[in-house]
């Protein structure tokens, strides 16, 4: 390597600036030990004081412009003379009336003067040598054609995609996606044996468009699909293109691209492509210039470059519907992967791959993590499984036990836990609406069995009932679904049947609107009601502006009061059916609140125990509830 003079210029700046600073707070060292040869030890102020008062101090010297002091004091233990050194405090005005009051020897020292005269060469010094660093800095970097030289170019002074030469992942560190892995596979070999395609006249597809909720893997398969391929691998996110400036965006396409082709065979991975890929002339007011230039720039580029020059773009999304049709086409992004939640399969193996650099105890199944986190992402179940590591820590464990794992998932679906109330009536209502909740769902047939009831607070909620989700149910029947409205309701049903109308609280409305939504879904959604099979409304997504602003509801009026009725029947049969084995099983669930309240979590076995004590149907034959 050639060592021109100008790279030493560069690379002595850091030492420089380390060396001013060290320089500086020299200075003002010696200004202090300057005529206090001995003085190495430190006094307080307070000691000082003390010293005064006592009249064992016999001289002060001041140094620093009054903020240092060396007295000469005699020490109390073996009376003899001393040299301390004292930092005095910035306001001590009144000091040096009372050294000339106890008639003390003092003197003021200023600062040398060949000292300030270093002291403002240093000062000078340092700001040269920085400016003629940049200097150079500038001048050699403006060498570079279209290097960071024009510095004041927008857009092409910052790149701002990423480049990773390797990213270390394979395929094997992305699990319970196996459709998906599938799909990808090919793309790897796109990458590594072109010819085989070529040689039969395929033309490579440019675009993969991966479609899923956050969280599931998207970024680690394009991650995956640069390593395994051993290809470099570009990213940059929808948003950063958007900027404020205008043509920022659409520069930084170009550079991209043009960084790309210099480096084919690579991939191209563009994250959250719906901030920039959203149907152009939608919004309000027209849409935004800015990104509309910038997706023009993205569809220019795509088309611009041979399908066979080795760059794939992978672009990932959890909204689809909202993407331009022209990035759909064909030559772009022209498939699609769905990247979907795990199921419990998936989970186990997600679980697998992230619990190998993690120390589990022999006791931990995986199997059952699994089955307890339904809907939870890969990006969770890595949270989670750091969240137990991390208390696993914190209680100074040698591994992760099961109880790490529980309070892990307790906290990742609910929160911080609190601290408990104090014993009083709000407890007491607080353990009657859980048990409530709790009795409900041992009682009903189709409900899904108790998991523990908690008066530990989490997040938001003062108490807890949790239930365990019968697994991988796909399909939900209306009776499940009564079951659970029923079950939302035992919380209201018990504070109303217990304390009254008039005690009721505001604990119960998310229930309520948990309970309120179902309802509405039966009637609207899934033609589980007295209007039939019908469709009345689609999934209620958020309104993309301009687009669906216009739709209007799809039925008359008429239908809408009956709608209304139709949850409300719903809604006041499963209170009613709620309220009803509040005061059919008041003894039992006086004694679980009981318990409850002195032990604060119940766990799902000694509830059910418990219950069966005071009911004579079994199990099988509990109530279902129909309307
Ligand atoms: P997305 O891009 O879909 O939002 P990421 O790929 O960024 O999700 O996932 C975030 C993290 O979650 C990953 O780094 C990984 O640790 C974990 N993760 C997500 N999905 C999986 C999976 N299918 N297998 C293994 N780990 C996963
Ligand atoms: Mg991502
Ligand atoms: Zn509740």
């Amino acid at each position: 390597m050639k060592i021109s003079w100008r790279t030493i210029v560069l690379w002595s700046l850091p030492a420089l600036v380390i060396g001013f600073f060290i320089w500086q707070g020299a200075f003002a060292q010696t200004a202090v030990n300057m005529g206090n040869n001995a003085a190495r030890t430190r006094m307080s102020y307070g000691r000082f004081l003390d010293y005064l008062q006592a009249d064992r101090v016999t001289s002060v010297d001041l140094y620093d412009g009054g903020r240092t002091a060396i007295v000469e004091a005699v020490d109390e233990l073996n009376n003899q003379v001393e040299r301390l050194r004292v930092d005095l405090p910035a306001n001590s005005p009144d000091l040096i009336s009372r050294l000339r009051e106890a008639n003390i020897n003092f003197d003021s020292h200023p600062p040398r003067s060949e000292g300030a005269v270093w002291g403002l060469l240093g000062n000078l010094i340092f700001p040269i040598l920085l400016i003629v660093g940049l200097f150079f800095l500038f001048r050699r970097s403006s060498n570079v054609p279209g290097g960071p030289g024009q510095a004041m170019n927008f857009g092409k002074s910052k790149a701002r995609f990423s480049m990773e030469a390797k990213t270390g992942v394979l395929f094997d560190d992305v699990a319970g996606v196996d459709e998906a892995k599938e799909e990808l596979q090919e793309v790897v070999t796109f990458l590594k044996k072109p010819e085989r395609f070529t040689a039969v006249g395929a033309r490579i597809p440019k675009g993969v468009l991966l479609v899923g909720p956050p969280g599931t893997g998207k970024t680690l398969l394009a991650k995956a699909i640069a390593g395994e391929a051993g290809v470099p691998f570009f990213s940059i996110s929808g948003s950063e293109f958007v900027e404020m400036f205008v043509g920022v965006g659409a520069s930084r396409v170009r550079d991209l691209f043009k960084k790309a082709k210099e480096n084919a065979p690579c991939i191209i991975f563009i994250d959250e492509i719906d901030a920039v890929g959203r149907q152009r002339g939608a919004g309000i007011g027209g849409g935004n210039d800015e990104r509309e230039q910038t997706l023009n720039q993205l569809l220019t580029e795509m088309d611009g470059f041979e399908g066979n020059s080795g760059i794939i773009i992978i672009a990932a999304t959890n909204r689809p519907d909202v993407l331009d049709s022209a990035l759909l086409r064909p030559g772009r992004f022209d498939r699609q992967v769905t990247v979907d939640s795990p199921d419990i399969k998936g989970r186990l193996s997600i679980l697998n791959v992230h619990a190998r650099d993690k120390k589990l105890s022999n006791e931990i199944s995986l199997d059952a993590i699994a089955r307890r986190t339904p809907g939870f992402t890969g990006a969770d179940l890595a949270n989670l499984l750091n969240e137990a590591a991390i208390l696993t820590a914190r209680r100074r464990k040698e591994a992760i036990t099961m109880r790490e794992i529980d309070d892990a998932v307790d906290r990742v679906v609910a929160g911080m836990e609190g601290t408990p109330l104090m014993d009083g009536k709000s407890k007491r209502l607080i353990a009657y609406h859980e048990v409530g909740h709790a009795i409900v769902g041992t009682l009903v047939k189709e409900h899904d069995p108790v998991q523990k009831v908690t008066l530990v607070p989490r997040g938001q909620a003062r108490g807890l009932t949790w239930f365990m989700p019968n697994e991988e149910q796909g399909l939900i029947s209306r009776s499940q679904i009564l079951a659970r409205i029923t079950g939302a309701l035992g919380g209201r049903a018990a504070e109303k049947v217990i304390f009254g109308d008039a005690e009721v609280t505001t604990g119960a409305g998310n229930d309520l609107q948990q309970v309120t939504g179902m309802a509405r879904q039966m009637v609207t959604r899934y033609g589980m009601s007295d209007l039939g099979p019908m469709s009345l409304e689609t999934q209620q997504s958020e309104v993309f502006l301009g687009r669906d602003l216009m739709t209007r509801s799809e039925y008359s009026d008429e239908i809408a009061s009956r709608i209304d009725a139709q949850v409300r029947t719903i809604v006041e049969h499963c209170y009613e059916d709620a309220c009803q084995m509040m005061r059919d099983h008041r003894v039992v669930i006086d004694r679980l609140v009981d318990l409850l309240i002195e032990k604060e979590t119940i766990d799902g076995d000694e509830f059910r125990q418990i219950v069966a004590e005071y009911t004579d149907v079994p199990e099988k034959e509990r109530y279902v509830p129909v309307i």
